[in-house]
């Protein structure tokens, strides 16, 4: 079945989140639990951006004092207040998740964006659920932005 895959698909983003802040490979794999050499690979796999030019860190309006998408953060809070939720994972990687209404399907990509913009060094991924999408994205500093 699939469960294994997002199983696999939600240890990636883990994997990268803690390696967006700074995380060495080898402590990344001694927390989760896979090889460094898996870890590496990864995490070698470049990522599109404005700024890819070696920086990969989050960063964090809160503990990097860089600027914040005020709309789009007011959008996703709104969101999040509405139908999501915050988990605060054991190797210090929170996911934030918002539930998108299959009735509703423009809110999906508006959140999806919204998540992009707000954490632009996260991935965002989402999962089929009974009558909604859950969309996802990992970071050590979502709960920077959603105390
Ligand atoms: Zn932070």
């Amino acid at each position: 079945m699939h469960h294994s895959d997002m199983h696999d698909r939600a240890t990636v983003d883990v994997v990268l989140a803690l390696f967006a802040d700074g995380v060495s490979t080898d402590e990344i794999a001694r927390r989760v639990g896979v090889s460094p050499s898996t870890v590496r690979r990864w995490c070698r796999a470049p990522r599109s951006g404005p700024d890819s030019d070696g920086s990969r860190r989050d960063r964090c309006p809160i503990c990097h004092a860089v600027g914040l998408d005020d709309a789009e953060y007011a959008y996703l809070l709104g969101q999040y207040l509405g139908d999501g939720h915050i988990v605060e994972g054991r190797r210090g990687v929170a996911s934030l998740s918002v539930f998108c209404a299959d009735d509703w399907p423009g809110v999906r990509a508006e959140v999806e964006r919204a998540m992009c913009a707000v954490m632009p060094t996260s991935s965002v991924s989402s999962v089929r659920r009974a009558g909604c999408r859950e969309v996802k994205s990992y970071s050590t500093h979502w709960t920077c932005l959603f105390p």
